[in-house]
């Protein structure tokens, strides 16, 4: 059986024609479900385009050159740009004119010297140079934001690549071979093995190409509502489930270092509420949040557990270290929330410490114990760390001896209390 006949380039044509307007239609369809994910709504035109601009280059030598020749690259070209403008705005960057006319500017420059206008290379070059470039530029756009992981970006910018080299590749090729200079009068003069099996590719590559950016659009919306159901609305930190799962992983995981479970809680907030009002409330939560996390030491993961509530796992070489880890925030945090928007506000907070080596040990036990331990801080005077029960750890030399206690100690004194 001939090649030929199973790739006749006009089907091919009508095909990918047909193709596009589903995939650009779908598209667009997508962007009206989420009509955040703006980027959708520039892909989908630009492949809406891409089948006008295709459509007439079908009518090659049915209607006038200016339409079918002049026109159609204007349309292409746009296309590309859109297509550009899509991938930029992913990327969460603004829409440029230069980008959006550049292609189609050159194009019709080009159209105004006849000697471009007339040469089948010199017009080859022209195209195969914007497609190139404006591929490539959709490859280097993406690549600008790898940091984002999403698994799907990654064969959007080799194809996006590749199919931009392709195009780059034709230039010396053109070159070296210039094609002839006879005029294209009718659709039936395309038909040859290349022209079929090069849109053949091209049709696969708009399909993948589409698949693919839809495919980023999607894991990008997941990640973010992963991210969301992880995350603290009010702090940004990890919300207790995020924090708890966190820290019993951590806890499982071999470590040559010590590691504790730290329980904040911030004093008397209740009263920052009624005395400021709510909105001081939160800007105080924030303010916390943000102490915690610029002091903890570092490799430590701190979360809101809810409320005033915070809590973190700090590592350390030994005891001390980590206990005056917390000092170090209970410290912080009394400076920076002296003042608050120039309102003198005087928030602190307790902190309970349990080291994660003590038994019994597990996430449960461990929260159990660091709360004991923030019990007996509060009722010690808050504004202090206090270290669970059974942990006799020395004292941090360079923290005032009235901000650490063990709760053993606390447990002694109330005895003592109790006896008199
Ligand atoms: P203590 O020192 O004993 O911990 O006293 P407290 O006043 O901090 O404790 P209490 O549990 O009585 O009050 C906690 C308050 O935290 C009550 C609640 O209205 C407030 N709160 C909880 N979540 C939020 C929040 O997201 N924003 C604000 N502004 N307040 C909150
Ligand atoms: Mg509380
Ligand atoms: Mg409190």
């Amino acid at each position: 059986m001939e090649i030929m006949p199973l790739l006749y380039v006009p089907t091919i044509y009508v095909l990918m024609l047909s193709v596009m307007v589903l995939l650009g239609g779908l598209t667009f369809f997508a962007w009206l479900q989420n009509r955040a994910v703006r980027a959708l709504a520039w892909w989908g035109g630009a492949v809406l385009v891409m089948a006008a601009a295709l459509g007439l280059l079908c009518l090659r030598g049915v209607i006038p050159d200016v339409y079918s020749v002049d026109l159609a690259y204007v349309v292409l070209f746009t296309a590309c740009a859109l297509m550009l403008e899509g991938a930029r705005c992913f990327e969460g960057r603004r829409a440029s004119p230069v980008v959006l006319l550049a292609g189609a500017v050159t194009w019709i420059a080009a159209c105004q010297v006849p000697a471009l206008y007339e040469s089948a290379t010199a017009r080859m070059i022209i195209v195969s140079a914007a497609m190139g470039l404006y591929s490539l530029g959709c490859a280097y756009v993406l690549w600008t934001g790898r940091a984002e992981p999403l698994l799907s970006r990654w064969p959007l910018i080799v194809l996006t690549a590749l199919g931009g080299g392709l195009f780059l590749v034709r230039i010396p090729l053109a070159v070296m071979h210039p094609l002839a200079a006879a005029p294209v009068t009718s659709f039936d003069a395309l038909q040859s093995f290349w022209f079929a099996i090069v849109s053949t590719f091209t049709l696969l590559f708009v399909i993948a190409i589409n698949y693919l950016f839809l495919a980023l659009t999607k894991e990008r919306s997941e990640l973010m509502h992963k991210r969301a159901s992880m995350t603290d609305a009010l702090t940004g930190l990890a919300n207790r489930r995020a924090f708890l799962d966190f820290a019993a992983q951590r806890l499982k995981a071999p470590a040559n270092e010590t590691v504790a479970f730290l329980l904040f809680d911030l004093d008397l907030f209740k009263s920052i509420n009624d005395s400021h009002g709510h909105a001081m409330g939160d800007r105080v939560l924030r303010l916390f949040a943000q102490t915690l996390s610029a002091n903890l030491p570092k490799g430590s993961f701190a979360g809101r557990l809810g409320g005033e509530e915070f809590a973190a796992i700090v590592s350390g070489p030994d005891r001390q270290a980590v206990i005056a880890a917390a000092e170090h925030v209970r410290e912080s945090f009394a400076t920076a929330a002296r003042v608050v928007d120039g309102i003198p506000i005087a928030a602190t907070v307790s902190v309970g410490l349990a080291h994660a080596d003590s038994e019994p040990a597990g996430i449960e036990a461990l929260c159990e114990r660091a709360d004991k331990a923030l019990y007996t801080a509060k009722a010690l005077g808050r504004n202090r760390v206090a270290t669970a029960v059974d942990e006799h750890v020395p004292l941090v030399p360079d923290a005032p001896a009235s901000h650490l206690v063990a709760a053993s100690e606390h447990a002694r004194r109330a005895t003592k209390r109790a006896a008199a």
